[in-house]
């Protein structure tokens, strides 16, 4: 190393000196004069530009200058002239062996003594390696940039405030901010977040990276606002930026969009939930039969925890009598097909044989591939205990209605006898009774007119009196006969003419007769389906009630007509008598019924008259009220037309 000037030194060492100081510089120094010619050149010079001193000395400095640079030297020369230093001015200068080096030039004048300005010296720096930091730097991060853009997640970086000065596509889109509308803003602006139950402002993670220089994790369940208010579930995480001190120069945050993921957790949740809660066991197995996945419901049937029957085989569950079943489904699974409400019996933890049905379906990869089988078993041990039971009862219900309706059968038959036996006791017994009746009138008669002389005024009344009950029990025993024949005998039911039929009775019986009562035949009568006799009886009986039941001195007005009604005829008595009571309108076709004692009668005629017209496949029925007068109408099947025509032949 040189030793410093010092005031005893002599000019030629102060020269040296220099020359020295000037030749150990890193940098070219070199000095020219105003026509641009060199005049001095160190070794630094040397070594960047690839001249040596004394093949340089005395050229022109243009030959350093490249030919696209040829303008710049006489604009130097001119301001160096003017007397103006020039710095740090960056260009490119050629070597000898023709490359180009980029330099720093730091141009001065030189003056002389007089201070005119004869020269300038150039000092020139290398700063190729500079210009390589530089490029590098630059390239480093165009690469960065190109990544961050180019990169799935998206990224904010902000600078050591926390203001954003970069944005990536996935960022913008996500955020809604524009790359240059973010830069500059406040993060919390441009990332809006909130967590996602609380709906509160969640801790922003790069602002904690950036306070406490750490890496912060993903925060779960945060919601980005963007700036159109719509929102989107993200996993975030911030690093801090860090300067080769170390000090921290910012923050970059990295997120993604996770929606669709948070809704394939919640609906994966909800089904394991449905699963879990099911009342039916649902178990998962492998192909080979390995218990895979176990819920509460299996927990429940089959008393095995999950715990201890995940890994195991299947066939812990099956008994050993069906232990062949198994091969067989998975046979069946391992082609894709489903087994559907399979009932069959499987085995409790505790030796409990349990009667289920089984739905297996098979479970297949993303390829389709069949990898397992889920297998969905319910308890029907009670089910099939209850239909069991439900079936017995209806067997023996059907039996106790089969038992039931034979004894009604045979119930109903016993009666039907004993009714026909009762009839017949009662026909022959009315039967028999008529001969005494007979004898007892015919003596009553020969009393009264052979012997009236001989009989004494009471006597003959006695005689009268006999006569006359005989004659009421001999209309009695008539009734009554009546009655059990139309009961016991099947009517022969044909076409009928009704009016000749009326006609005939009201000619027949005295008290139908004009002198004692009015009876108006309103015509016309279709012809009927019936029996002659009885249709007579059924007549002369309504007739006689309808002319009997008036009020004393009240002449009986009666009239008779017919109303078609479809396939039916309906026969009209209608009388001005005393009218009956709704409530004893019911019991009047009842046998024995009387409603008064003031008139003469036995209470049989209606039951006669019902008994036949049902016989004959009609009905009865009535319309009175007290005071006002009665209709009586049966109702008879119209008899076809033909039968009619061949009645008229
Ligand atoms: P009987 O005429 O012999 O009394 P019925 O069986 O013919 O018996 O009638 C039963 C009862 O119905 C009668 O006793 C009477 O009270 C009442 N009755 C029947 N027909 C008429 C009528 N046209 N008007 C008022 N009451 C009647």
């Amino acid at each position: 190393m040189a030793v410093p000037p010092s005031g005893q030194q002599s000019f030629p060492e102060a020269r040296a000196y220099l020359a020295a100081i000037i030749d150990s510089s890193d940098d070219a120094i070199i000095s020219k004069d105003l026509r641009g010619n060199i005049t001095s050149w160190n070794r630094a010079a040397e070594r960047i530009f690839g001249y040596s001193a004394g093949e340089i000395i005395g050229h022109s400095i243009s030959i350093l200058i490249p030919a696209e640079r040829g303008a710049e030297e006489p604009e130097i020369l001119r301001r160096i002239t003017a007397g103006e230093r020039i710095d740090h001015f960056e260009t490119v200068r050629v070597r000898k062996d023709g490359r180009n080096v980029p330099v720093s030039v730091t141009i001065s004048p030189i003056r002389d003594a007089s201070g005119a300005i004869v020269g300038a010296s150039k000092v020139a720096r290398d700063i190729s390696e500079r210009l390589q930091a530089a490029e590098h730097i630059h390239t480093e991060r165009e690469r960065l940039r190109v990544t961050l853009t180019s990169i799935g997640d998206a990224v904010i970086v902000t600078d050591a405030q926390g203001l954003v000065t970069f944005l990536n596509p996935v960022a913008e889109a996500l955020t809604g901010w524009k790359q240059d509308r973010a830069e500059g803003q406040p993060l919390d602006l441009v990332f809006r977040i909130v967590t996602e139950t609380t709906r509160r402002p969640g801790e922003n993670p790069a602002l904690r990276a950036l306070r406490e220089g750490v890496v912060v994790g993903l925060a779960n369940h945060t919601i980005l606002i963007a700036r159109d208010g719509s929102e989107r579930a993200i996993d975030d995480s911030a690093a801090p930026i860090r300067g080769n001190a170390g000090e921290v120069l910012g923050v970059i945050l990295v997120f993604r969009d996770v929606t669709k993921i948070r809704e394939w957790e919640r609906s994966l949740a909800q089904l394991a939930a449905i699963v879990e809660s099911s009342d039916d066991a649902i178990v998962g197995k492998d192909l080979t039969g390995r218990i895979m996945s176990w819920n509460k419901g299996a927990e429940r049937i089959f008393g095995y925890s999950a715990q201890e029957v995940i890994g195991r085989s299947i066939s812990i569950i099956i008994p050993p009598e069906r232990l062949d079943e198994e091969p067989r489904i998975l046979d069946r699974l391992k082609k894709g097909e489903r087994v559907d409400h399979f009932e069959t019996v499987r085995v409790a933890k505790d030796g409990r044989k349990i009667e289920l049905s089984l739905t297996i379906s098979p479970i297949k990869d993303s390829e389709g591939n069949v990898i397992g089988a889920s297998k969905i078993a319910r308890d029907i041990t009670e089910s099939k205990r209850a239909i069991n039971a439900l079936q017995q009862a209806q067997q023996a219900l059907a039996e106790h209605a089969r038992n039931l309706e034979d004894k009604v059968a045979e119930r109903t038959a016993a009666l039907r006898e004993m009714v026909h036996d009762l009839e017949t006791f009662s026909y022959s017994i009315s039967h028999d009774l008529r001969a005494p009746l007979r004898a007892m009138q015919g003596f009553g008669d020969i009393l009264a007119e052979d012997y009236a002389r001989e009989l004494s005024p009471q006597a003959a009344e006695y005689v009268r009196r006999i006569g006359q009950s005989a004659a009421r029990m001999d209309k009695l025993i008539q009734d009554v006969l009546d009655y059990s024949r139309i009961a016991r005998t099947e009517l022969d039911i044909k076409a009928v003419e009704v009016e000749p039929l009326l006609r005939g009775i009201v000619e027949c019986y005295p008290m139908l007769q004009p002198m004692r009562a009015q009876i108006k035949i309103e015509g016309p009568f279709p012809p009927v389906l019936g029996n002659e006799a009885g249709l007579t009886q059924c007549f002369s009986n309504l007739l006689g009630n309808a002319v009997k039941f008036v009020k004393p001195g009240v002449p009986p007005e009666v009239r008779v007509w017919a109303e078609p009604h479809n396939d039916h005829v309906r026969l009209v008595f209608q009388d001005n008598g005393i009218g009956i009571q709704k409530e004893s309108q019911g019991k009047i076709f009842r046998i024995f019924e009387r409603l008064s004692s003031d008139y003469e009668g036995t209470g049989i005629g209606l039951a006669i008259v019902k008994k036949a017209v049902e016989k004959m496949g009609g009905s009865v029925a009535i319309h009175s009220e007290p005071g006002k007068g009665s209709q009586f109408w049966l109702e008879l099947r119209r008899a076809a037309r033909q039968d009619n025509r061949r009645r008229n032949n």
